[in-house]
Parts: structure tokens; sequence; C-alpha cells
């Protein structure tokens, strides 16, 4: 098995090992075929992993199951197409011996706190993966975490038909969080700062989408003065949270939301004076299979996120060229032969 390894910032390494054997807990094996280079892969690659030791990157991967462990039981059989879904309970917890993984109180997540997907074989427990449709593309496959993030950060707010929710964000997860947000039949009102992001908001169908700039006028407009009961910043973004409290109504909601890390202090005085009701959502954990069917139905289109193509053996030369900019709106592809 080849896999490349972050051994510092910004320094990948292509090593080769001997192949693993299956175990009960990493009963199946899959062959990887796709992995997403997008915005949180590039932080990491910059900055290099938050435990600061050397990691697999790699967070989002499609791939087709070469071996399973226990043929006659499994759900799934060899040449099945897959997405892996990034969350691995740890076998081990009081959670996990009662068979509650949802709860596991050590989950590592692939490519945050646990080897990633950047690897040409890789042997993972079968709860971890998910059978593609046919009519799912393994492009648009990658994007599934994408809107079980979105799902998870909706499920979390309580809006009623017609009500506007402000999301800030600098990358296309905010625009997939913006169409869950109309098919649910809120009325997104999308603040970016990145250019780019502005115009893919108004082709696919966001029709509020603010750079930022006089941003309490426009809110006030849009919302004839109720302002926004529910406001999404996503961590990643360069806005200052205090934008978000100075759209936000009486008793709104804000979700903190995403995998950044970047950090910002709260004003406390303007949660306890406006009410607010602030929490967070990180992952995308527990919706897969309802994201898979909204990319399927094309209730989530993310065509226009789909970048280059770059090839597995010469990534390190490929990288050279990427900005965080360009990944904002297209997630580049990394092919394995
Ligand atoms: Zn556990």
């Amino acid at each position: 098995m080849k896999y490349w390894r972050l051994e510092a910032p910004a320094t990948l390494e292509l090593h080769t090992d001997e192949p693993t054997q299956l175990t009960q807990q990493n009963n199946v094996k899959v062959k990887i075929e796709q992995i997403l280079f997008s915005t949180s892969d590039y932080d990491t690659y910059i900055h290099g992993s938050s435990t600061g030791k050397p990691i697999v990157p790699g967070k989002n991967a499609v791939g087709v199951v070469s071996e399973v462990l226990d043929k006659e039981r499994s759900m799934l059989k060899k040449m099945d197409r897959v997405a892996i879904e990034p969350f691995v309970p740890c076998g081990k917890c009081d959670e996990c011996r009662n068979k509650n993984f949802r709860q596991c109180e050590q989950m590592q997540e692939l490519g945050l706190t646990a080897d990633g997907l950047l690897q040409n074989f890789v042997d993972l427990p079968s709860s971890t993966l998910h059978k593609l449709p046919d009519v799912l593309s393994n492009e648009k496959a990658l994007y599934i975490s994408y809107v079980a993030l979105g799902l998870n950060i909706t499920d979390a707010l309580t809006f009623d038909r017609g009500e506007h929710v402000a999301v800030f964000a600098n990358t296309k997860a905010g625009i997939i969080l913006c169409q869950l947000l109309s098919y649910y039949k809120a009325v997104p009102i999308f603040i970016t700062q990145n250019s780019a992001l502005l115009k893919t908001a108004s082709e696919t169908g966001i029709f509020y989408a603010f750079d930022g700039n006089n941003l309490i006028d426009r809110v006030r407009t849009v919302t004839g003065g109720r302002m926004c009961k529910q406001i999404v910043f996503f961590s990643n973004s360069n806005f200052d949270i205090e934008q978000a409290y100075s759209i936000a109504s009486f008793n709104a909601e804000v979700c903190i939301a995403g995998y950044g890390e970047k950090d910002t202090s709260l004003s406390i005085k303007k949660i306890a004076q406006k009410h607010l009701k602030v929490f967070g959502v990180f992952n995308g954990y527990g919706n897969f299979p309802s994201a898979i069917n909204l990319l399927v139905t094309n209730t989530v289109n993310v065509d226009c996120f789909i970048g280059e193509k770059m090839q597995f053996d010469n990534l390190k030369q490929q990288l050279e060229t990427v900005t965080g900019e360009d990944l904002a709106v297209k997630g580049k592809i990394i092919v394995v032969d």
C-alpha cells in the first residue's frame, strides 16, 4: 500500500508499506479511487495537523471494495462502490462497548485526528462505508460530507417556513448549506468575502448574496426590519463574529459551524443583551445516507464545485501551484490509479 504522509507543514512524503491484514475492527479493504483536496485539506497541508504530529491527510474519498473479512454476513461485497464516512468510533470506550457508536467519547476523524484517506488501499470498519447508487458519480460523491454537515446544521436550527437565515462563509460549504435551507423553505442570505463565490451563489439560485459591506442596512431591507432569527457562522471564514451579532434579531440562534481551526473571542455582553443562543456543529456524522439521497435527486447541486484532477503519484509537485483561494470554489480531485 502507498500513502502520502504530511511530515511537517507543506512537507508531504510518499511511503510504501507491505499490504495489511483485515481485522474484526477494520473488516473491509477499500481501493481508493478519488480523494477530494479542498480548503480544509489545504489548511492542514499548510499548517500541519491539529495534533502537531505527522498525519496522512484526506477526509473525503470514494473507492471500491477489494476484500471483505466476513463474506457470508457482510452487507458489502467485492467491487461495490463506496463513499467513506471519515468518523471512526474508538471501539473501546463504554459507549462503543454498548454499541452506541454515535456517542463514542473518543471519535476519531480521518485526516484530522487520525490518519486519513490519501492512500491507495485502506482497511476500515464496514460501519464507515456507504454503498453508492450507480447514478451518483464519484466526483459528486466526494461532497457527501459537506451535505451531511449542512444537514446537521439545519437539524440543529429551529426555523419556520419563509424565515431568513444568514450564512457567513468563505467556502462552498456555505452555498451547499444555502441550497439545503432553500429546500427546507427558509430564505438564505449568503454573506461572503469571496467574489467568485458571490457569482456562484447567483448561478445556483441563491437570491440574496452579499459581500459584507453595509450589511446591517441590506439585511434590514431584505427582512423588513426583522433581522435574522437564525445565523450560521462558518468558523473558517474571516468575518468578525460581531458582524453576525449585528444582524441578529432578539432571541436569535447563532450556529458556529465547521472544522475551522481559527479562533475568535465572543462578546458575552451582546449574547446576554440580545438573548442569543450560541451553539456549535462540527461535522456531518450520522447524516451520510440522507446526504447521498439529496445528491442523487439533485436537490443539492455540486456540479459547480468540481475542480481539476491531480494524479496521486505526482501529488507533491502538483500541490506547489495550488492556492487556498482557488479551492474555496472548486475542490481539486486526486485520482489514484
Ligand atoms: Zn468509543
